[in-house]
């Protein structure tokens, strides 16, 4: 039986968030720090299953199964500990061993040993007297010597092989340094030399604090400014954030996530008390990153520069809703019940920085203050790219006015979370003076005729509605006359509300039906709905095809049922109110008459309307 050595099941275990894998399952919704759904593994109608994504564990206290991502799959799949490792570490791009090899695990343990030598290399460098020149450059920076240390930063010396003579001596073969991305082979010559030279560099550390790739800065007008490590077996960009291992702790302090864009700006921030400050490592930002800082906090904030904030921060609004689309199309369900869940919550904010600026020249300039201020003042990423979209148009024209239209609605289509959208949808409906529901079907439409071309299968039993009970005849035909008859829409929605409803996916969507538009199709209900499985749901009811006899005798006999249950609800609250008056020796005499003579008059009504006179 294969066994997997514990450093690969932390790499699993921090590239997975156990909320995206259990929201696949369980339609999850935010409570506090914690996740909460209906226990998959035993049937209740309130929800007692928790997920905590910073401790990566879930647990439910009806029935009191818990445990791990891999845990988690291995009861709901019915896998063993073996498949689950491997299922997780596919999805979650770790490369695994699949037949642990000496081998294998030889060279990633080789190529450790190798980055853990150069580091120590390049460290010494910088504090001897051959890295004078680098350290009056990070003094010149501003940058605190005892910060530098830190973040264990180096110095590359000059020349060709520096780095390969003195490995030489450790035993490291110039191949081996080639595949850790330190040496390269001479172009027309046979031999090898340094990657790195005359450059200060930024150790890049995985989890474990262990350095996995170099980014080198250089020091004066060299080309490129910066030179970073290639990929490599132990590096594989887009799925780590340079110093993660030193801010997680202030993340989970700050309950925040501060990503800038380069080394210094970083250094500077956690200098100037923003711990819970990483770079993102090149201009993009995927779901996985996204998914390791929210492990941490749940809040991320992007800083920008003035003037590249709002291209920056457009292009990374599309990375990261692709990215959540293929992630969805692999089955993985991070918009639907995961990260965009909460009203008026996306996890990625905008902080722009006063022009000119970045945030090392800020702090310099200004101290922590001025970048605190920029922080505080962040806003939804969406919200942001909105307000340029509108902002990039002439208003005044009708031109303009449908252009901008039009690009708000392929904006607004690709939010994942209805009631972010909404919100959004209202807001710019407002700024251009159209109608918020014309605005939000033609999204919708985009968004369907989207949704047609990726979807690759339809949601199959592994949808969360799998955790719902089955509704109730008598509830299931109502949504259904509801939906499907404009009579029963009219005559009965005034005196329901979603309290009447047990069902969970039934409730959603009779709320959907109370806050739509009057005259606003059923199907225009999808995009309005919280999850698939409400989804899933509302096209089953929608497919659901009956005759209708007698619909208006339904709906009159219905609205006496309700109107029964009203007046004996309105007795419950007269006489608690009675009783309360009473007790406390109210002297509204009079009122308390009034009332009293009202209950009479309503429980007369009640009993007229039961008994049929
Ligand atoms: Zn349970």
């Amino acid at each position: 039986m294969a066994s997997y050595s514990q450093a690969v099941l932390d790499d699993i275990r921090a590239a997975v968030d156990v909320v995206d894998l259990v929201s696949r399952y369980v339609n999850l919704r935010k409570a506090g720090a914690s996740w909460k759904g209906l226990c998959p593994f035993h049937a209740e109608k309130t929800p007692s299953f928790t997920v905590n994504p910073r401790k990566g564990v879930f647990h439910c206290f009806g029935c009191g199964v818990g445990g791990d991502a891999f845990g988690f799959l291995m009861r709901q799949d019915r896998l063993a500990f073996p498949e689950a490792v491997r299922a997780l570490a596919q999805r979650a791009g770790v490369e695994l061993p699949t037949q642990r090899s000496p081998e294998t695990d030889g060279k990633l343990e080789g190529l450790r040993r190798v980055m853990a030598l150069a580091a120590q290399f390049y460290t010494d460098a910088l504090w001897a007297k051959e890295g004078a020149r680098a350290q009056a450059y990070i003094e010149s920076r501003g940058v605190d010597l005892e910060v530098a240390r830190r973040f264990g930063l180096g110095y590359a010396p000059d020349g060709w092989n520096a780095l390969l003579s003195h490995m030489a001596k450790e035993g490291v073969t110039d191949a081996e340094l080639v595949s850790a991305g330190l040496a390269l082979p001479r172009q027309n010559a046979p031999g090898f030399y340094d990657r790195f030279r005359g450059r200060l560099l930024f150790p890049i550390r995985d989890l474990q604090a262990r350095v996995v790739a170099f980014g080198g800065r250089a020091m004066g007008a060299e080309e490129p400014k910066y030179l970073n490590s290639p990929e490599t077996p132990l590096y594989v960009k887009g799925q780590m954030l340079y110093a993660l291992d030193v801010a997680r702790e202030g993340m989970r302090q700050k309950n925040r996530a501060v990503v800038v864009e380069g080394y210094l700006d970083c250094l500077m921030a956690h200098q100037h008390g923003f711990i819970e400050t990483v770079a993102a490592l090149g201009t993009a930002f995927t779901a996985a990153q996204l998914s390791l800082l929210r492990r941490y906090a749940d809040e991320v904030v992007s800083v920008f520069d003035a003037d590249e904030a709002g291209q920056k921060a457009t292009s990374r609004l599309e990375e990261m809703l692709t990215d959540v689309m293929d992630l969805r199309n692999l089955g993985w369900s991070v918009s639907r019940t995961g990260s965009f869940e909460k009203t008026g919550y996306f996890p990625i904010k905008v902080a722009v920085l006063p022009e000119g600026h970045d945030p090392d020249s800020l702090l310099r300039a200004e101290g922590a203050p001025a970048l605190q201020s920029r922080l505080d003042a962040a806003r939804s990423i969406l919200d942001f790219v909105l307000e340029r979209a509108l902002g990039e148009e002439d208003l005044t024209t009708p031109r303009g006015r449908s252009t901008a239209h039009a690009r708000v609605a392929l904006i607004l289509s690709r939010v994942p979370n209805a009631e972010e959208a909404t919100a959004l949808a209202r807001e710019a409906a407002r700024k251009l003076g159209v109608d918020a529901t014309q605005l939000w079907i033609e999204a919708q439409q985009l968004q369907g005729a989207r949704s047609r071309k990726t979807t690759a299968a339809p949601a199959g039993p592994s949808g969360s509605a799998q955790a719902w009970p089955p509704p109730s005849f008598s509830e299931r035909d109502l949504l259904l006359m509801l939906l499907h008859m404009e009579e029963a829409r009219i005559g009965l929605l005034p005196y329901l509300e979603e309290v009447h409803i047990a069902h969970p996916g039934l409730r959603a969507i009779l709320g959907a039906l109370r806050r739509a538009p009057e005259g606003m199709a059923p199907e225009a209900l999808m995009a309005e709905l919280p999850g698939e499985a409400e989804r899933s749901l509302l096209a089953a009811l929608l497919l659901d095809q009956r005759e209708w006899t007698d619909i208006h005798i339904q709906v009159t006999d219905l609205q006496k049922r309700y109107d029964i249950r009203r007046r004996k609800q309105r007795i419950r609250e007269l006489s608690l109110a009675i009783t309360q008056a009473q007790s406390t020796g109210d002297p509204a005499v009079a009122s308390l008459q009034a009332e009293l003579r009202n209950l009479q008059d309503l429980a007369q009504a009640v009993r007229g309307m039961v008994t049929g006179r």
